[in-house]
Parts: structure tokens; sequence; C-alpha cells
């Protein structure tokens, strides 16, 4: 039989489907707005009716095997959003399973939005062709999420994966989690734009620095974005901000890559726009913090799948939970 399943990424702006096959070929891409702002209980009804949408589209809705899901946050066993998802009022608590069973029969798989951004690099993207990988979003924070042979690693309630909380300074900038020292803090867009401000009044050089004087001058007009293009633009305080950036994300790396010993490990999210200059100098910083037998055996590289990987992986993710178990 010609099965299909759905996806659903679930963003703080929109909900993003799409009707997948078993081959991977997908189709009927279609986007709504989440309504995060109206509450949990609105942005479920989003999605059901998104499903709805999405079957009347198909012949058959029997043939449809399941609907996978991306959620911000952790998912339990359940299907219980557990929490970690405070840009969405009112998600945690959120019974997802049971609801799409409920209104449409159909079985369901729901896990976190990196986790499903891994997924689909792995089968579609940056990841093809290696069974062990590891994949960063570097956002507004960093999240992540695990391939190992080939299927996720979701870990004990859906939580692994939470390598943007890999500690990387004691003592170091206060995290959101409430440690200190978080990857986070220093590697992420919000990351970037602090130290930079942070840096700034003590970054000394005897060449003259765009970048210092901005952030020095207006510091409200420091990004992610504009840091890299100086650094890009060989502007020395930006080249040594990317410095620090990279460093502290190769700290993080070299502890996922001595315990996991993947053959790839793949950066995406906004921050990655800057490109090649990340992967270049933090796979130079990484072989100091990790065996270098394991090293030699991975590399680091640039997501390649953009912003439908979550809805991608999402689709895939109810094949590789949900099978044929709907037709038991
Ligand atoms: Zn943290």
């Amino acid at each position: 039989m010609n099965t299909f399943s759905i996806g659903i990424d679930l963003g703080g702006t929109n909900l993003k489907g799409i009707v997948m096959e078993r081959d991977g070929t997908s189709r009927h891409l279609t986007r709504v707005p989440t309504e995060a702002d109206k509450g949990g209980k609105k942005v479920l009804e989003n999605i059901l009716a998104l499903i709805g949408l999405l079957l009347e589209k198909e012949i058959s809705r029997d043939s449809c095997i399941g609907v996978g899901l991306g959620t911000p946050g952790f998912v339990d066993g359940d299907g219980t959003v557990l929490g970690g998802a405070e840009n969405l009022p009112g998600w945690k608590s959120t019974s997802i399973y049971s609801s799409v069973f409920a209104t449409y029969g159909l079985k369901a798989s729901a896990t976190n939005d990196v986790t499903v951004t891994a997924l689909a690099e792995s089968q579609f993207g940056a990841g093809k062709g290696v069974g062990n990988m590891v994949c960063l979003a570097l956002g507004t924070g960093i999240g992540g999420g695990i391939v190992i042979n080939n299927q996720v690693y979701k870990g004990t309630h859906g939580m692994a994966g939470e390598i943007g909380h890999i500690i990387v300074e004691p003592d170091g900038i206060p995290c959101t989690c409430g440690h200190k020292g978080c990857v986070e803090q220093y590697a992420s867009a919000t990351g970037i734009v602090n130290i930079t401000r942070k840096l700034a009044p003590v970054y000394e050089s005897d060449a003259p620095s765009t970048l210092k004087r901005i952030a020095l001058e207006s510091p409200e007009l420091i990004t992610a974005k504009i840091v890299y293009d100086h650094a890009k633009d060989n502007d020395p305080f930006g080249i040594y901000i990317n410095d620090v950036v990279c460093e502290k994300l190769a700290r993080a790396l070299g502890t996922v890559i001595n315990t996991l010993s993947p053959d790839r490990i793949i950066l995406g999210g906004g921050v990655m726009k800057a490109g090649r200059i990340i992967i270049d100098t933090v796979s130079r910083h990484v072989p100091d913090f990790c065996w270098r037998q394991l090293w030699e055996r991975c590399d680091i590289v640039a997501a390649e799948l953009g912003e439908n990987a979550g809805v991608l992986g999402a689709a895939s993710l109810a094949f590789a939970d949900l099978g044929d178990k709907s037709h038991e």
C-alpha cells in the first residue's frame, strides 16, 4: 500500500505541515499561523486543523501511518509536553497523542524541534550517508539533536541533546537554566551580542576596529550578523570575538565527540549564516578538547536543509516511530 505520513513543525510564529511518502518524497507544504499568544489550547486546535487540511488533500486517509510533530521543549513518552517551551505559553502539559487519536484515529509521535531537524539532516541533508551525527542549532539559544545508527536518540522523557547547556566556563556568564558558563551564553546569537558588548571596553589592539567603536558608542546596534560581517571584513575585534565564540563552542563539541564519537557534527541555525568562518575556526580549536583518534574520524559541516528541515524531519519521525503500527 502507498502509505504516507504527516509532519508538523511547531514554530513560535508559524505551523508548517507536509505530507511525505515512505521513500522521502514530500508534497503539500502548508503554513498557517501558530497563534502562540492565544495559549496552548488554541495552538493544539490549529495543529489539528492543519492535520485535517493535509488529510483532505489525500485520496485515502487509511493510508496515513500517523503524524510526526517537532515542538520546542520536551515531550514525554505518552505525548505530554513537559516544558522547556517558554515562547509557547500554555503549551506545557498539553496532551498531543490522545488529541490527534481522538480527532482522526491516527497515532502520533512528537519530539524536540532540533531533534527532528537532526533527523532530516541525517536523511536528506548534510548527514546523508553517515550513521552517527549530532546537530546543533545556533539561534537565539543553542539546541541539539542526536542521531545514532540513523535513528534519533531522544533520551529519557525526550530530554537528550541539551548540548547548549554543556558548561564550558566554570563561574562563567549566568545562564537561563540556573547554571553558569553554558556554551549557549557564548555561541548563540544572544551570547555573541552579550560578549561583544562585554569585551569591547577591555579589548586592546594597535589596529583600529569599527566593530569595537560601534559596541562602545551604540551597543544596542550590535547583532550576531554585524559581528560576523565585521569579522569577515577582517576587523580585528570581530576576528577576536569569532575566536572566543568558536573556542567556547569547541569545548562543548570536544565533550560531545569524546562522549559519542560521531561521524559528523552539523551546525545550523541563524548564526551559521556567517558560514565558513565558524566551521574553520571551530575545527581549528576542537582538537584541544577531545581525543585525537576520535576527532580524526569526525568532521564539522554546515547544515544544508534550511528552514524546512523541521517539517521534513517531523514527517520522517512518523515513519521511524510509528511504522505500520497504525494498522495493528
Ligand atoms: Zn544553561
